[in-house]
């Protein structure tokens, strides 16, 4: 039923795992875990042209290192092309879809720029007369304010149309868009409830419109503050993106706590058991800030310079 429940971690597997996707891995698990709920973990290794040999396996052993212990066996989405191509073609049926032979500069020329880059113009909406075999395949989205309420970012309204445009389902490569692997690989474990960062906040709308269509429920969302430096700006990825070390767990389990505005008896943990233990204990999502800045680092390496 629906009041179980089932959340996910669903790290792309292009390196180690680092400091920014250690935040999603923690608020997600701290979330399931303390309302009784499964955790599962997902290996978003759709594109495997940006995987890095070896990362899937390193992520896996390093969260188990940090007592990130999931539940089912670990779903890897380049297993589930299968999943994907049916969905599009309940899709392609209803003639939701059409194929797009546009090259990325010509939509970048043509678009009037977005949220999520170039909006696209709708070059091949009405039907082309290219007879390449080599197209992407575009979702029509709806001239309509599309409106999802985020657990921590609040309200958030998106129309598709007139901020994204009709986005790509399959990429002229054949590998199918994330966009669509998310939906239905999230309905495929059953998830209900995503924690994931706010880097993916604007493709929540695209996420929830796919549900609709293709008859999906639609989990809950929160979305997990993005570190930001001292001005307010994105992090530059130099310390977001820093390998967390999985034989020094705890204190990078402690920044994420603080990062997600956690305090208390976790930050004096002894040891990862510990950690959790308290950690599941004293989970406060309301406390989690919508942005943040990236505490200092305060471990023994670094205080020592
Ligand atoms: N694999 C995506 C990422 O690492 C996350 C997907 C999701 O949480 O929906 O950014």
């Amino acid at each position: 039923p629906d009041q179980i429940y089932r959340g996910r971690f669903a790290p792309s597997p292009t390196g180690p795992l680092h400091f920014g996707s250690l935040i999603a891995a923690v608020g997600s698990f701290a979330d399931a875990r303390a309302q009784g709920g499964h955790w599962l973990v997902r290996i978003d290794d759709l594109d495997r042209t940006r995987e890095v040999k070896g990362a899937a396996d390193t992520i896996l052993r390093t969260l188990e290192r940090f007592g990130l212990h999931w539940d089912e066996s670990v779903l890897f989405q380049s297993r589930r092309h299968e999943a994907y191509a049916e969905a599009l073609q309940l899709l392609r049926e209803r003639g939701l879809t059409y194929p797009c032979f546009c090259s990325r500069s010509e939509i970048a020329a043509q678009g009037a720029p977005g949220p999520e880059g170039p909006i696209y113009p709708g070059t091949c909406r009405a039907g082309s007369r290219e007879t390449r075999r080599q197209h992407s395949e575009r979702l029509r989205v709806p001239d309509a304010a599309l409106a999802v309420e985020d657990r921590i970012q609040g309200r958030i309204a998106q129309n598709l149309a007139a901020e994204i445009g009709d986005f790509v389902l399959r990429r002229a490569d054949g590998i199918h868009a994330y966009q669509l692997a998310v939906v239905v690989d999230d309905a495929a474990q059953q998830i209900r409830h995503i924690v994931r960062g706010a880097d993916l906040l604007l493709s929540t709308p695209r996420q929830v419109y796919l549900q609709q269509l293709l008859g999906l429920h639609r989990p809950t969302y929160a979305h997990l503050p993005l570190a930001l430096d001292s001005d307010g700006r994105k992090l530059s990825k130099s310390l977001a993106a820093a390998p967390v070390d999985p034989s020094d767990p705890l204190p990078a389990l402690q920044r994420a706590w603080q990062f997600l505005g956690q305090t208390g008896a976790p930050q004096q943990a002894g040891s990862v058991e510990a950690f959790w233990q308290l950690a599941i204990a004293e989970w406060s999502p309301r406390q989690v800030p919508r942005s943040r800045a990236l505490p200092a680092i305060t471990t023994g390496a670094s205080a020592a310079k």
